[in-house]
């Protein structure tokens, strides 16, 4: 099988999951590729004049001779048959300057990177706790042990204990491990019933709901039985919103008295709708909370059933709330059917931009690249480029054959779930756009939507056989490394973004962003021809929702690359050093634990 016989194959194919032939072929040859990277967390790491000018580490005798270039005639895809997620292990970050008043943090969340990963959850959360970690604090995360998550990337894997934890009438025997993943404590909790068993994180063959009700006492139950006391408990989305009402209304009643409760709301899109008979299975009283200053969903108020949100619960129940962007806190408060209470609660809700982890998306150090690079030589994204156009069946020069960049053809990249907040028409226009521009551009994205699937399988199986164009229907985190390593710019379209990491990732790998301005990519695109925002300026911005805007920047977009190459030269050079790290973030969330534990 080649790359090119089987694109329209591979877009159901998950890489880290999968038992098809391909990917257990590739396991035997990966052993030969592993090895254990530790991650220089450098007092400096964070200053922005730092940023990306840690020494490169290149592979040792790699030379674009000796470069063993890939093809779409590959019988394994060129990402991966080189180094994959489960060959790199991440150790613990080295300390930073430790904060003064330290703190025990345990994150209750339904994902987490790489391990559990779907999309900017999963990011945030490994992040924000390795930040933590490295000022000094202590920080644990509490998932559920998923029964497809990859136990190679997990190191001291050790049953801790066998507890009961409460289900709808029945006390379920549920066992507590310990594991450390990307230099992170990990505690993980699987019950004995058939909660998160199956080959997803999500959209297993389970009730969702009750399973992360039922997570969120246990982990609850847990800390109970194991006399665990965190100065914060840190709850994420609607999944573990229900822990804040449990805590304050149950165990806070019975032995947990020190913790108090965090909630970060990273998409208020989701907002665990929950019948009354569901939510009572976790041993509270809905009728209790079924009422609009607790936990009733507002929209169905007069309903015959009305019905629960768990968000809405998490909000008035947490000490805190928080959300990824100050732009998008901003949003919430106008519009919504949830803005009248997070006015209600102004005074606790703050807006702090997510950053993205320096160390584990570092292109001078990324284990994933064919060729590292830094702001002090970019010869080797000019060779991701390279690898990604070749191993994809894309035209390309030779590199070093002509340094011009008119000659060179723009490479868009688009990394996202796809979505309808993803803007799912515009990155059908721009697919497009970029064809009628002469440019090049890699969709790389997973659709959870059956329609939306066939959709995109259809423009695949129309473009990729192509010359400019490629659709790959996958997840890989893997890919998505050396795409953004090999891209010109990075497309995010987004009807609505929380805060988006891709624009933040791109911006690192050198890939200049043209976004709409929404949420967190108006808190960090500011468009080149914006003349007042000159200095800040490293992107190119849109406002409607139409293909003309979109059109718009990336016209701009395309023409800048090649009617301008030194400007655009220095362009990448200028986003590359923008300081996105966790370190003014984590400052942040930092003060806010502060705030409210108890002293
Ligand atoms: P969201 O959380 O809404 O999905 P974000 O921009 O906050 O959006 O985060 C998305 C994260 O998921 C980024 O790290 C992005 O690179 C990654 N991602 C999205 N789709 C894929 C995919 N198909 N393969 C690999 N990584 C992906």
């Amino acid at each position: 099988m080649t790359i090119m016989s089987t694109l329209s194959s591979l877009i159901h194919h998950n890489p880290l999951n999968s038992k098809t032939p391909t990917s257990l072929f590739c396991s035997s040859i990966r052993k030969n590729h592993t090895f254990s990277i530790k991650f220089p967390f450098l007092h400096n790491t964070h200053l922005p004049s730092q940023v990306g000018i840690q020494k490169v580490a290149r592979s040792p005798g790699l030379t674009l001779e000796n470069m063993k270039w890939p093809s779409p005639d590959d019988e394994i895809p060129f990402w991966e048959s080189r180094i994959t997620t489960s060959d790199v292990t991440i150790e613990a970050p080295l300390s930073a300057d430790n904060d003064s008043n330290l703190t025990h943090i345990v994150h209750v969340t339904a994902e987490m990177a790489p391990i559990a990963k779907v999309g900017g959850l999963g990011d945030v959360v490994t992040g924000l706790a390795r930040a933590c970690l490295s000022r000094g604090h202590t920080v644990d995360i509490m998932l559920p042990f998923y029964e497809c998550l990859p136990k190679q990337q997990m190191t001291e894997l050790n049953l801790i204990c066998t507890f009961d934890s409460y289900h709808d009438g029945n006390w379920v025997p549920t066992n507590a491990y310990r594991a450390v993943t990307s230099g992170i404590p990990v505690i993980l909790i699987e019950p004995t019933n058939r909660f998160f068993k199956g080959p997803r994180i999500y959209g297993g063959s389970y009730d969702e709901l009750e399973a992360y009700l039922f997570f969120c006492r246990a982990c609850l139950e847990y800390m109970q039985v194991t006399g665990t006391q965190p100065d914060i408990i840190h709850v994420h989305e609607w999944q573990t919103s229900a822990l804040s009402l449990l805590y304050w209304d149950m165990y806070h009643r019975l032995s947990l008295k020190k913790p108090r409760i965090v909630l970060t709301i990273h998409n208020m899109e989701h907002y665990g709708e929950c019948r009354k008979e569901q939510f009572g299975k976790s041993g509270l009283d809905s009728d209790v909370y079924a009422t609009a200053d607790k936990a009733v969903d507002d929209r169905t108020i007069g309903h015959n059933p009305e019905r629960l949100s768990l968000l809405k619960g998490g909000i008035v129940y947490s000490n805190a709330v928080v959300t990824v962007s100050p732009s998008y806190l901003k949003e919430t408060l106008s519009s919504g059917w949830l803005s009248s209470i997070l006015i209600k609660y102004r005074d606790k809700y703050n807006g702090v931009l997510n950053g993205i982890d320096t160390a584990l998306w570092n292109p001078a150090t990324d284990p994933f690249l064919p060729s590292k690079f830094d702001v002090q030589s970019l010869d080797g994204k000019t060779i991701c480029k390279e690898y990604v156009q070749r191993g994809l069946g894309l035209p390309t020069k030779d590199v070093g054959a002509s340094t011009h960049v008119k000659d060179k053809k723009p490479l868009v990249v688009c990394i996202t779930r796809l979505v309808a907040q993803k803007g799912l028409h515009l990155i059908r226009h721009a697919i497009k756009r970029v064809e009628e521009l002469g440019g090049q551009m890699v969709v790389l994205g997973r659709a959870s939507n059956g329609q939306v699937q066939k959709e995109f399988e259809g423009l695949a199986t129309l473009h990729n056989q192509g010359p400019s164009i490629r659709i790959l229907l996958i997840y890989s985190e893997e890919l998505s490394h050396m795409l953004y390593a090999a891209a010109d710019m990075v497309l995010v379209p987004s009807i609505y973004e929380p805060c988006g990491l891709a624009q933040m990732i791109g911006m690192r790998y050198g890939a200049v962003p043209i976004v709409r301005r929404t949420g967190g990519l108006a808190d960090t695109v500011f468009d080149m021809d914006d003349q007042s925002n000159h200095e800040i300026s490293n992107g190119f911005v849109f406002e409607g929702i139409d293909e003309k805007s979109l059109s718009s920047a990336m016209d701009r977009a395309l023409a800048f690359y090649s009617d301008k190459p030194d400007e655009w030269q220095k362009l990448v050079l200028k986003i590359m050093q923008i300081d996105n790290s966790w370190n003014n973030a984590a400052a942040k969330y930092v003060s806010i634990y502060n705030s409210v534990r108890a002293h």
